[in-house]
């Protein structure tokens, strides 16, 4: 015949995830860390993968991995998962806690992955969208009553904290009502929680329907590698295993992320810059004229600017490549610039006056 039967329903309307990386000098709009590992770690890097035999199964649940995260977080190694990314871990929790019948909530606009697993995984999605005229906070007291009460249909929900791109993270208080408010498992996504020095972790023992997310890819540089975890209860990581690609993290990842998890205190000084950079650039920004800029918690800075998409066209004509969301919705007319090396972000401030002027 040589013609192919129509896929599933559900990817009618889809659309490959698209990054929308293209080549440029200064490349901020992943959120990446500027700086690449240092030498010294490079060598230490490379010893160590030079020790991995490629011929073997790497270990399914990296367990070395596991038991270094868990300590430095003063848990026991069936507390923590060890996933391709964190992406892995966000599909697991769809695959795992959403399905036919089951419901997420979720809270745009935020990270797009998470619609999009539960529409893969056929799960119905309740939004609560955040408060556009306070700085895209959640609707705490919308949140707090749909998932209240025994009638409650929300299976999971997921809140990046601070959301990206918005940049705010989520009030400790608040979470913590969440966590008791309902039995719903509750995905608190901290990849991003370096730059806020705000996590969830204390409130793991109180409450059994909290995971928190992790990744690998942004204070630490190694987006490239893929590595992410969760912390959560031994019960809940159990299921997670159950739906998990068996060799997700292979050999190489999970070597890589021992030698960086045990040098981690380098990445401190770096992640201060990162700090005081995005405030500088966010007081530089409130300057110009017609652009604000959204307060961020994180190592970038959104911000609505007239014009938004030819603004970005302009950018990269310059070689400043930033994430375009002016026709995302719910963010219309708005950018997303990461923090970059001061240079960087001199060359991006000095363009952007520029352009508006
Ligand atoms: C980057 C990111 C992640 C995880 O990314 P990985 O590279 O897959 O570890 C998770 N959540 C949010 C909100 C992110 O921006």
């Amino acid at each position: 015949m040589g013609s192919v039967r129509r896929p599933a329903r559900k990817l009618e309307g889809l659309k490959p995830y698209d990054p929308k990386y293209l080549p440029a000098d200064a490349m901020m709009s992943a959120n990446e860390n500027p700086q690449d590992v240092s030498d010294e770690l490079r060598r230490k890097i490379e010893a160590a993968v030079r020790r991995v035999p490629l011929n073997r199964y790497p270990d399914p649940l990296a367990n070395d991995l596991r038991d270094l995260i868990a300590e430095a977080n003063g848990l026991d190694r069936d507390q923590v998962l060890v996933g391709n990314g964190g992406d892995e871990l966000l599909f697991d929790t769809a695959l795992a806690w959403g399905g036919p019948g089951r419901t997420f909530l979720n809270m745009p606009p935020t990270f797009s992955v998470y619609e999009t697993n539960a529409r893969l995984t056929d799960t119905d999605v309740i939004d609560i969208p955040r408060l556009a005229d306070e700085d895209f906070a959640i609707d705490e007291e919308a949140v707090l009553q749909a998932v209240s009460g025994p009638d409650s249909q929300v299976d999971f929900t997921i809140i990046a904290s601070p959301n990206n791109p918005t940049g705010l993270r989520a009030p400790t208080e608040f979470l913590q009502a969440l966590l008791q408010a309902t039995d719903a498992l509750v995905v608190v996504d901290e990849a991003y929680f370096e730059f806020s020095r705000m996590t969830m972790r204390p409130y793991l023992e109180a409450n059994e329907n909290l995971v928190i997310l992790r990744t690998f890819s942004k204070a630490f540089s190694l987006a490239g590698v893929r590595v992410g975890y969760i912390l959560g209860h031994p019960d809940v990581i159990r299921e997670y295993m159950k739906v998990r690609q068996p060799y997700s993290v292979d050999a190489v990842s999970q070597a890589i992320a021992r030698v960086i998890f045990e040098n981690r205190a380098e990445f401190e000084t770096g992640i201060e810059a990162i700090i005081s950079e995005r405030e500088r650039m966010a007081s530089t920004l409130r300057s110009l004229p017609g652009v604000h800029p959204y307060p961020s918690h994180s190592n970038w800075v959104l911000f609505s600017v007239p014009q938004a998409k030819e603004v970005w066209q302009r950018l990269y004509e310059v070689g400043i490549l930033v994430r375009d969301f002016s026709a995302a919705p719910g963010l219309e007319g708005t950018l997303r610039v990461t923090v970059g090396t001061p240079e960087q972000n001199d060359a991006f401030l000095h363009a952007l006056r520029r352009i508006v002027r």
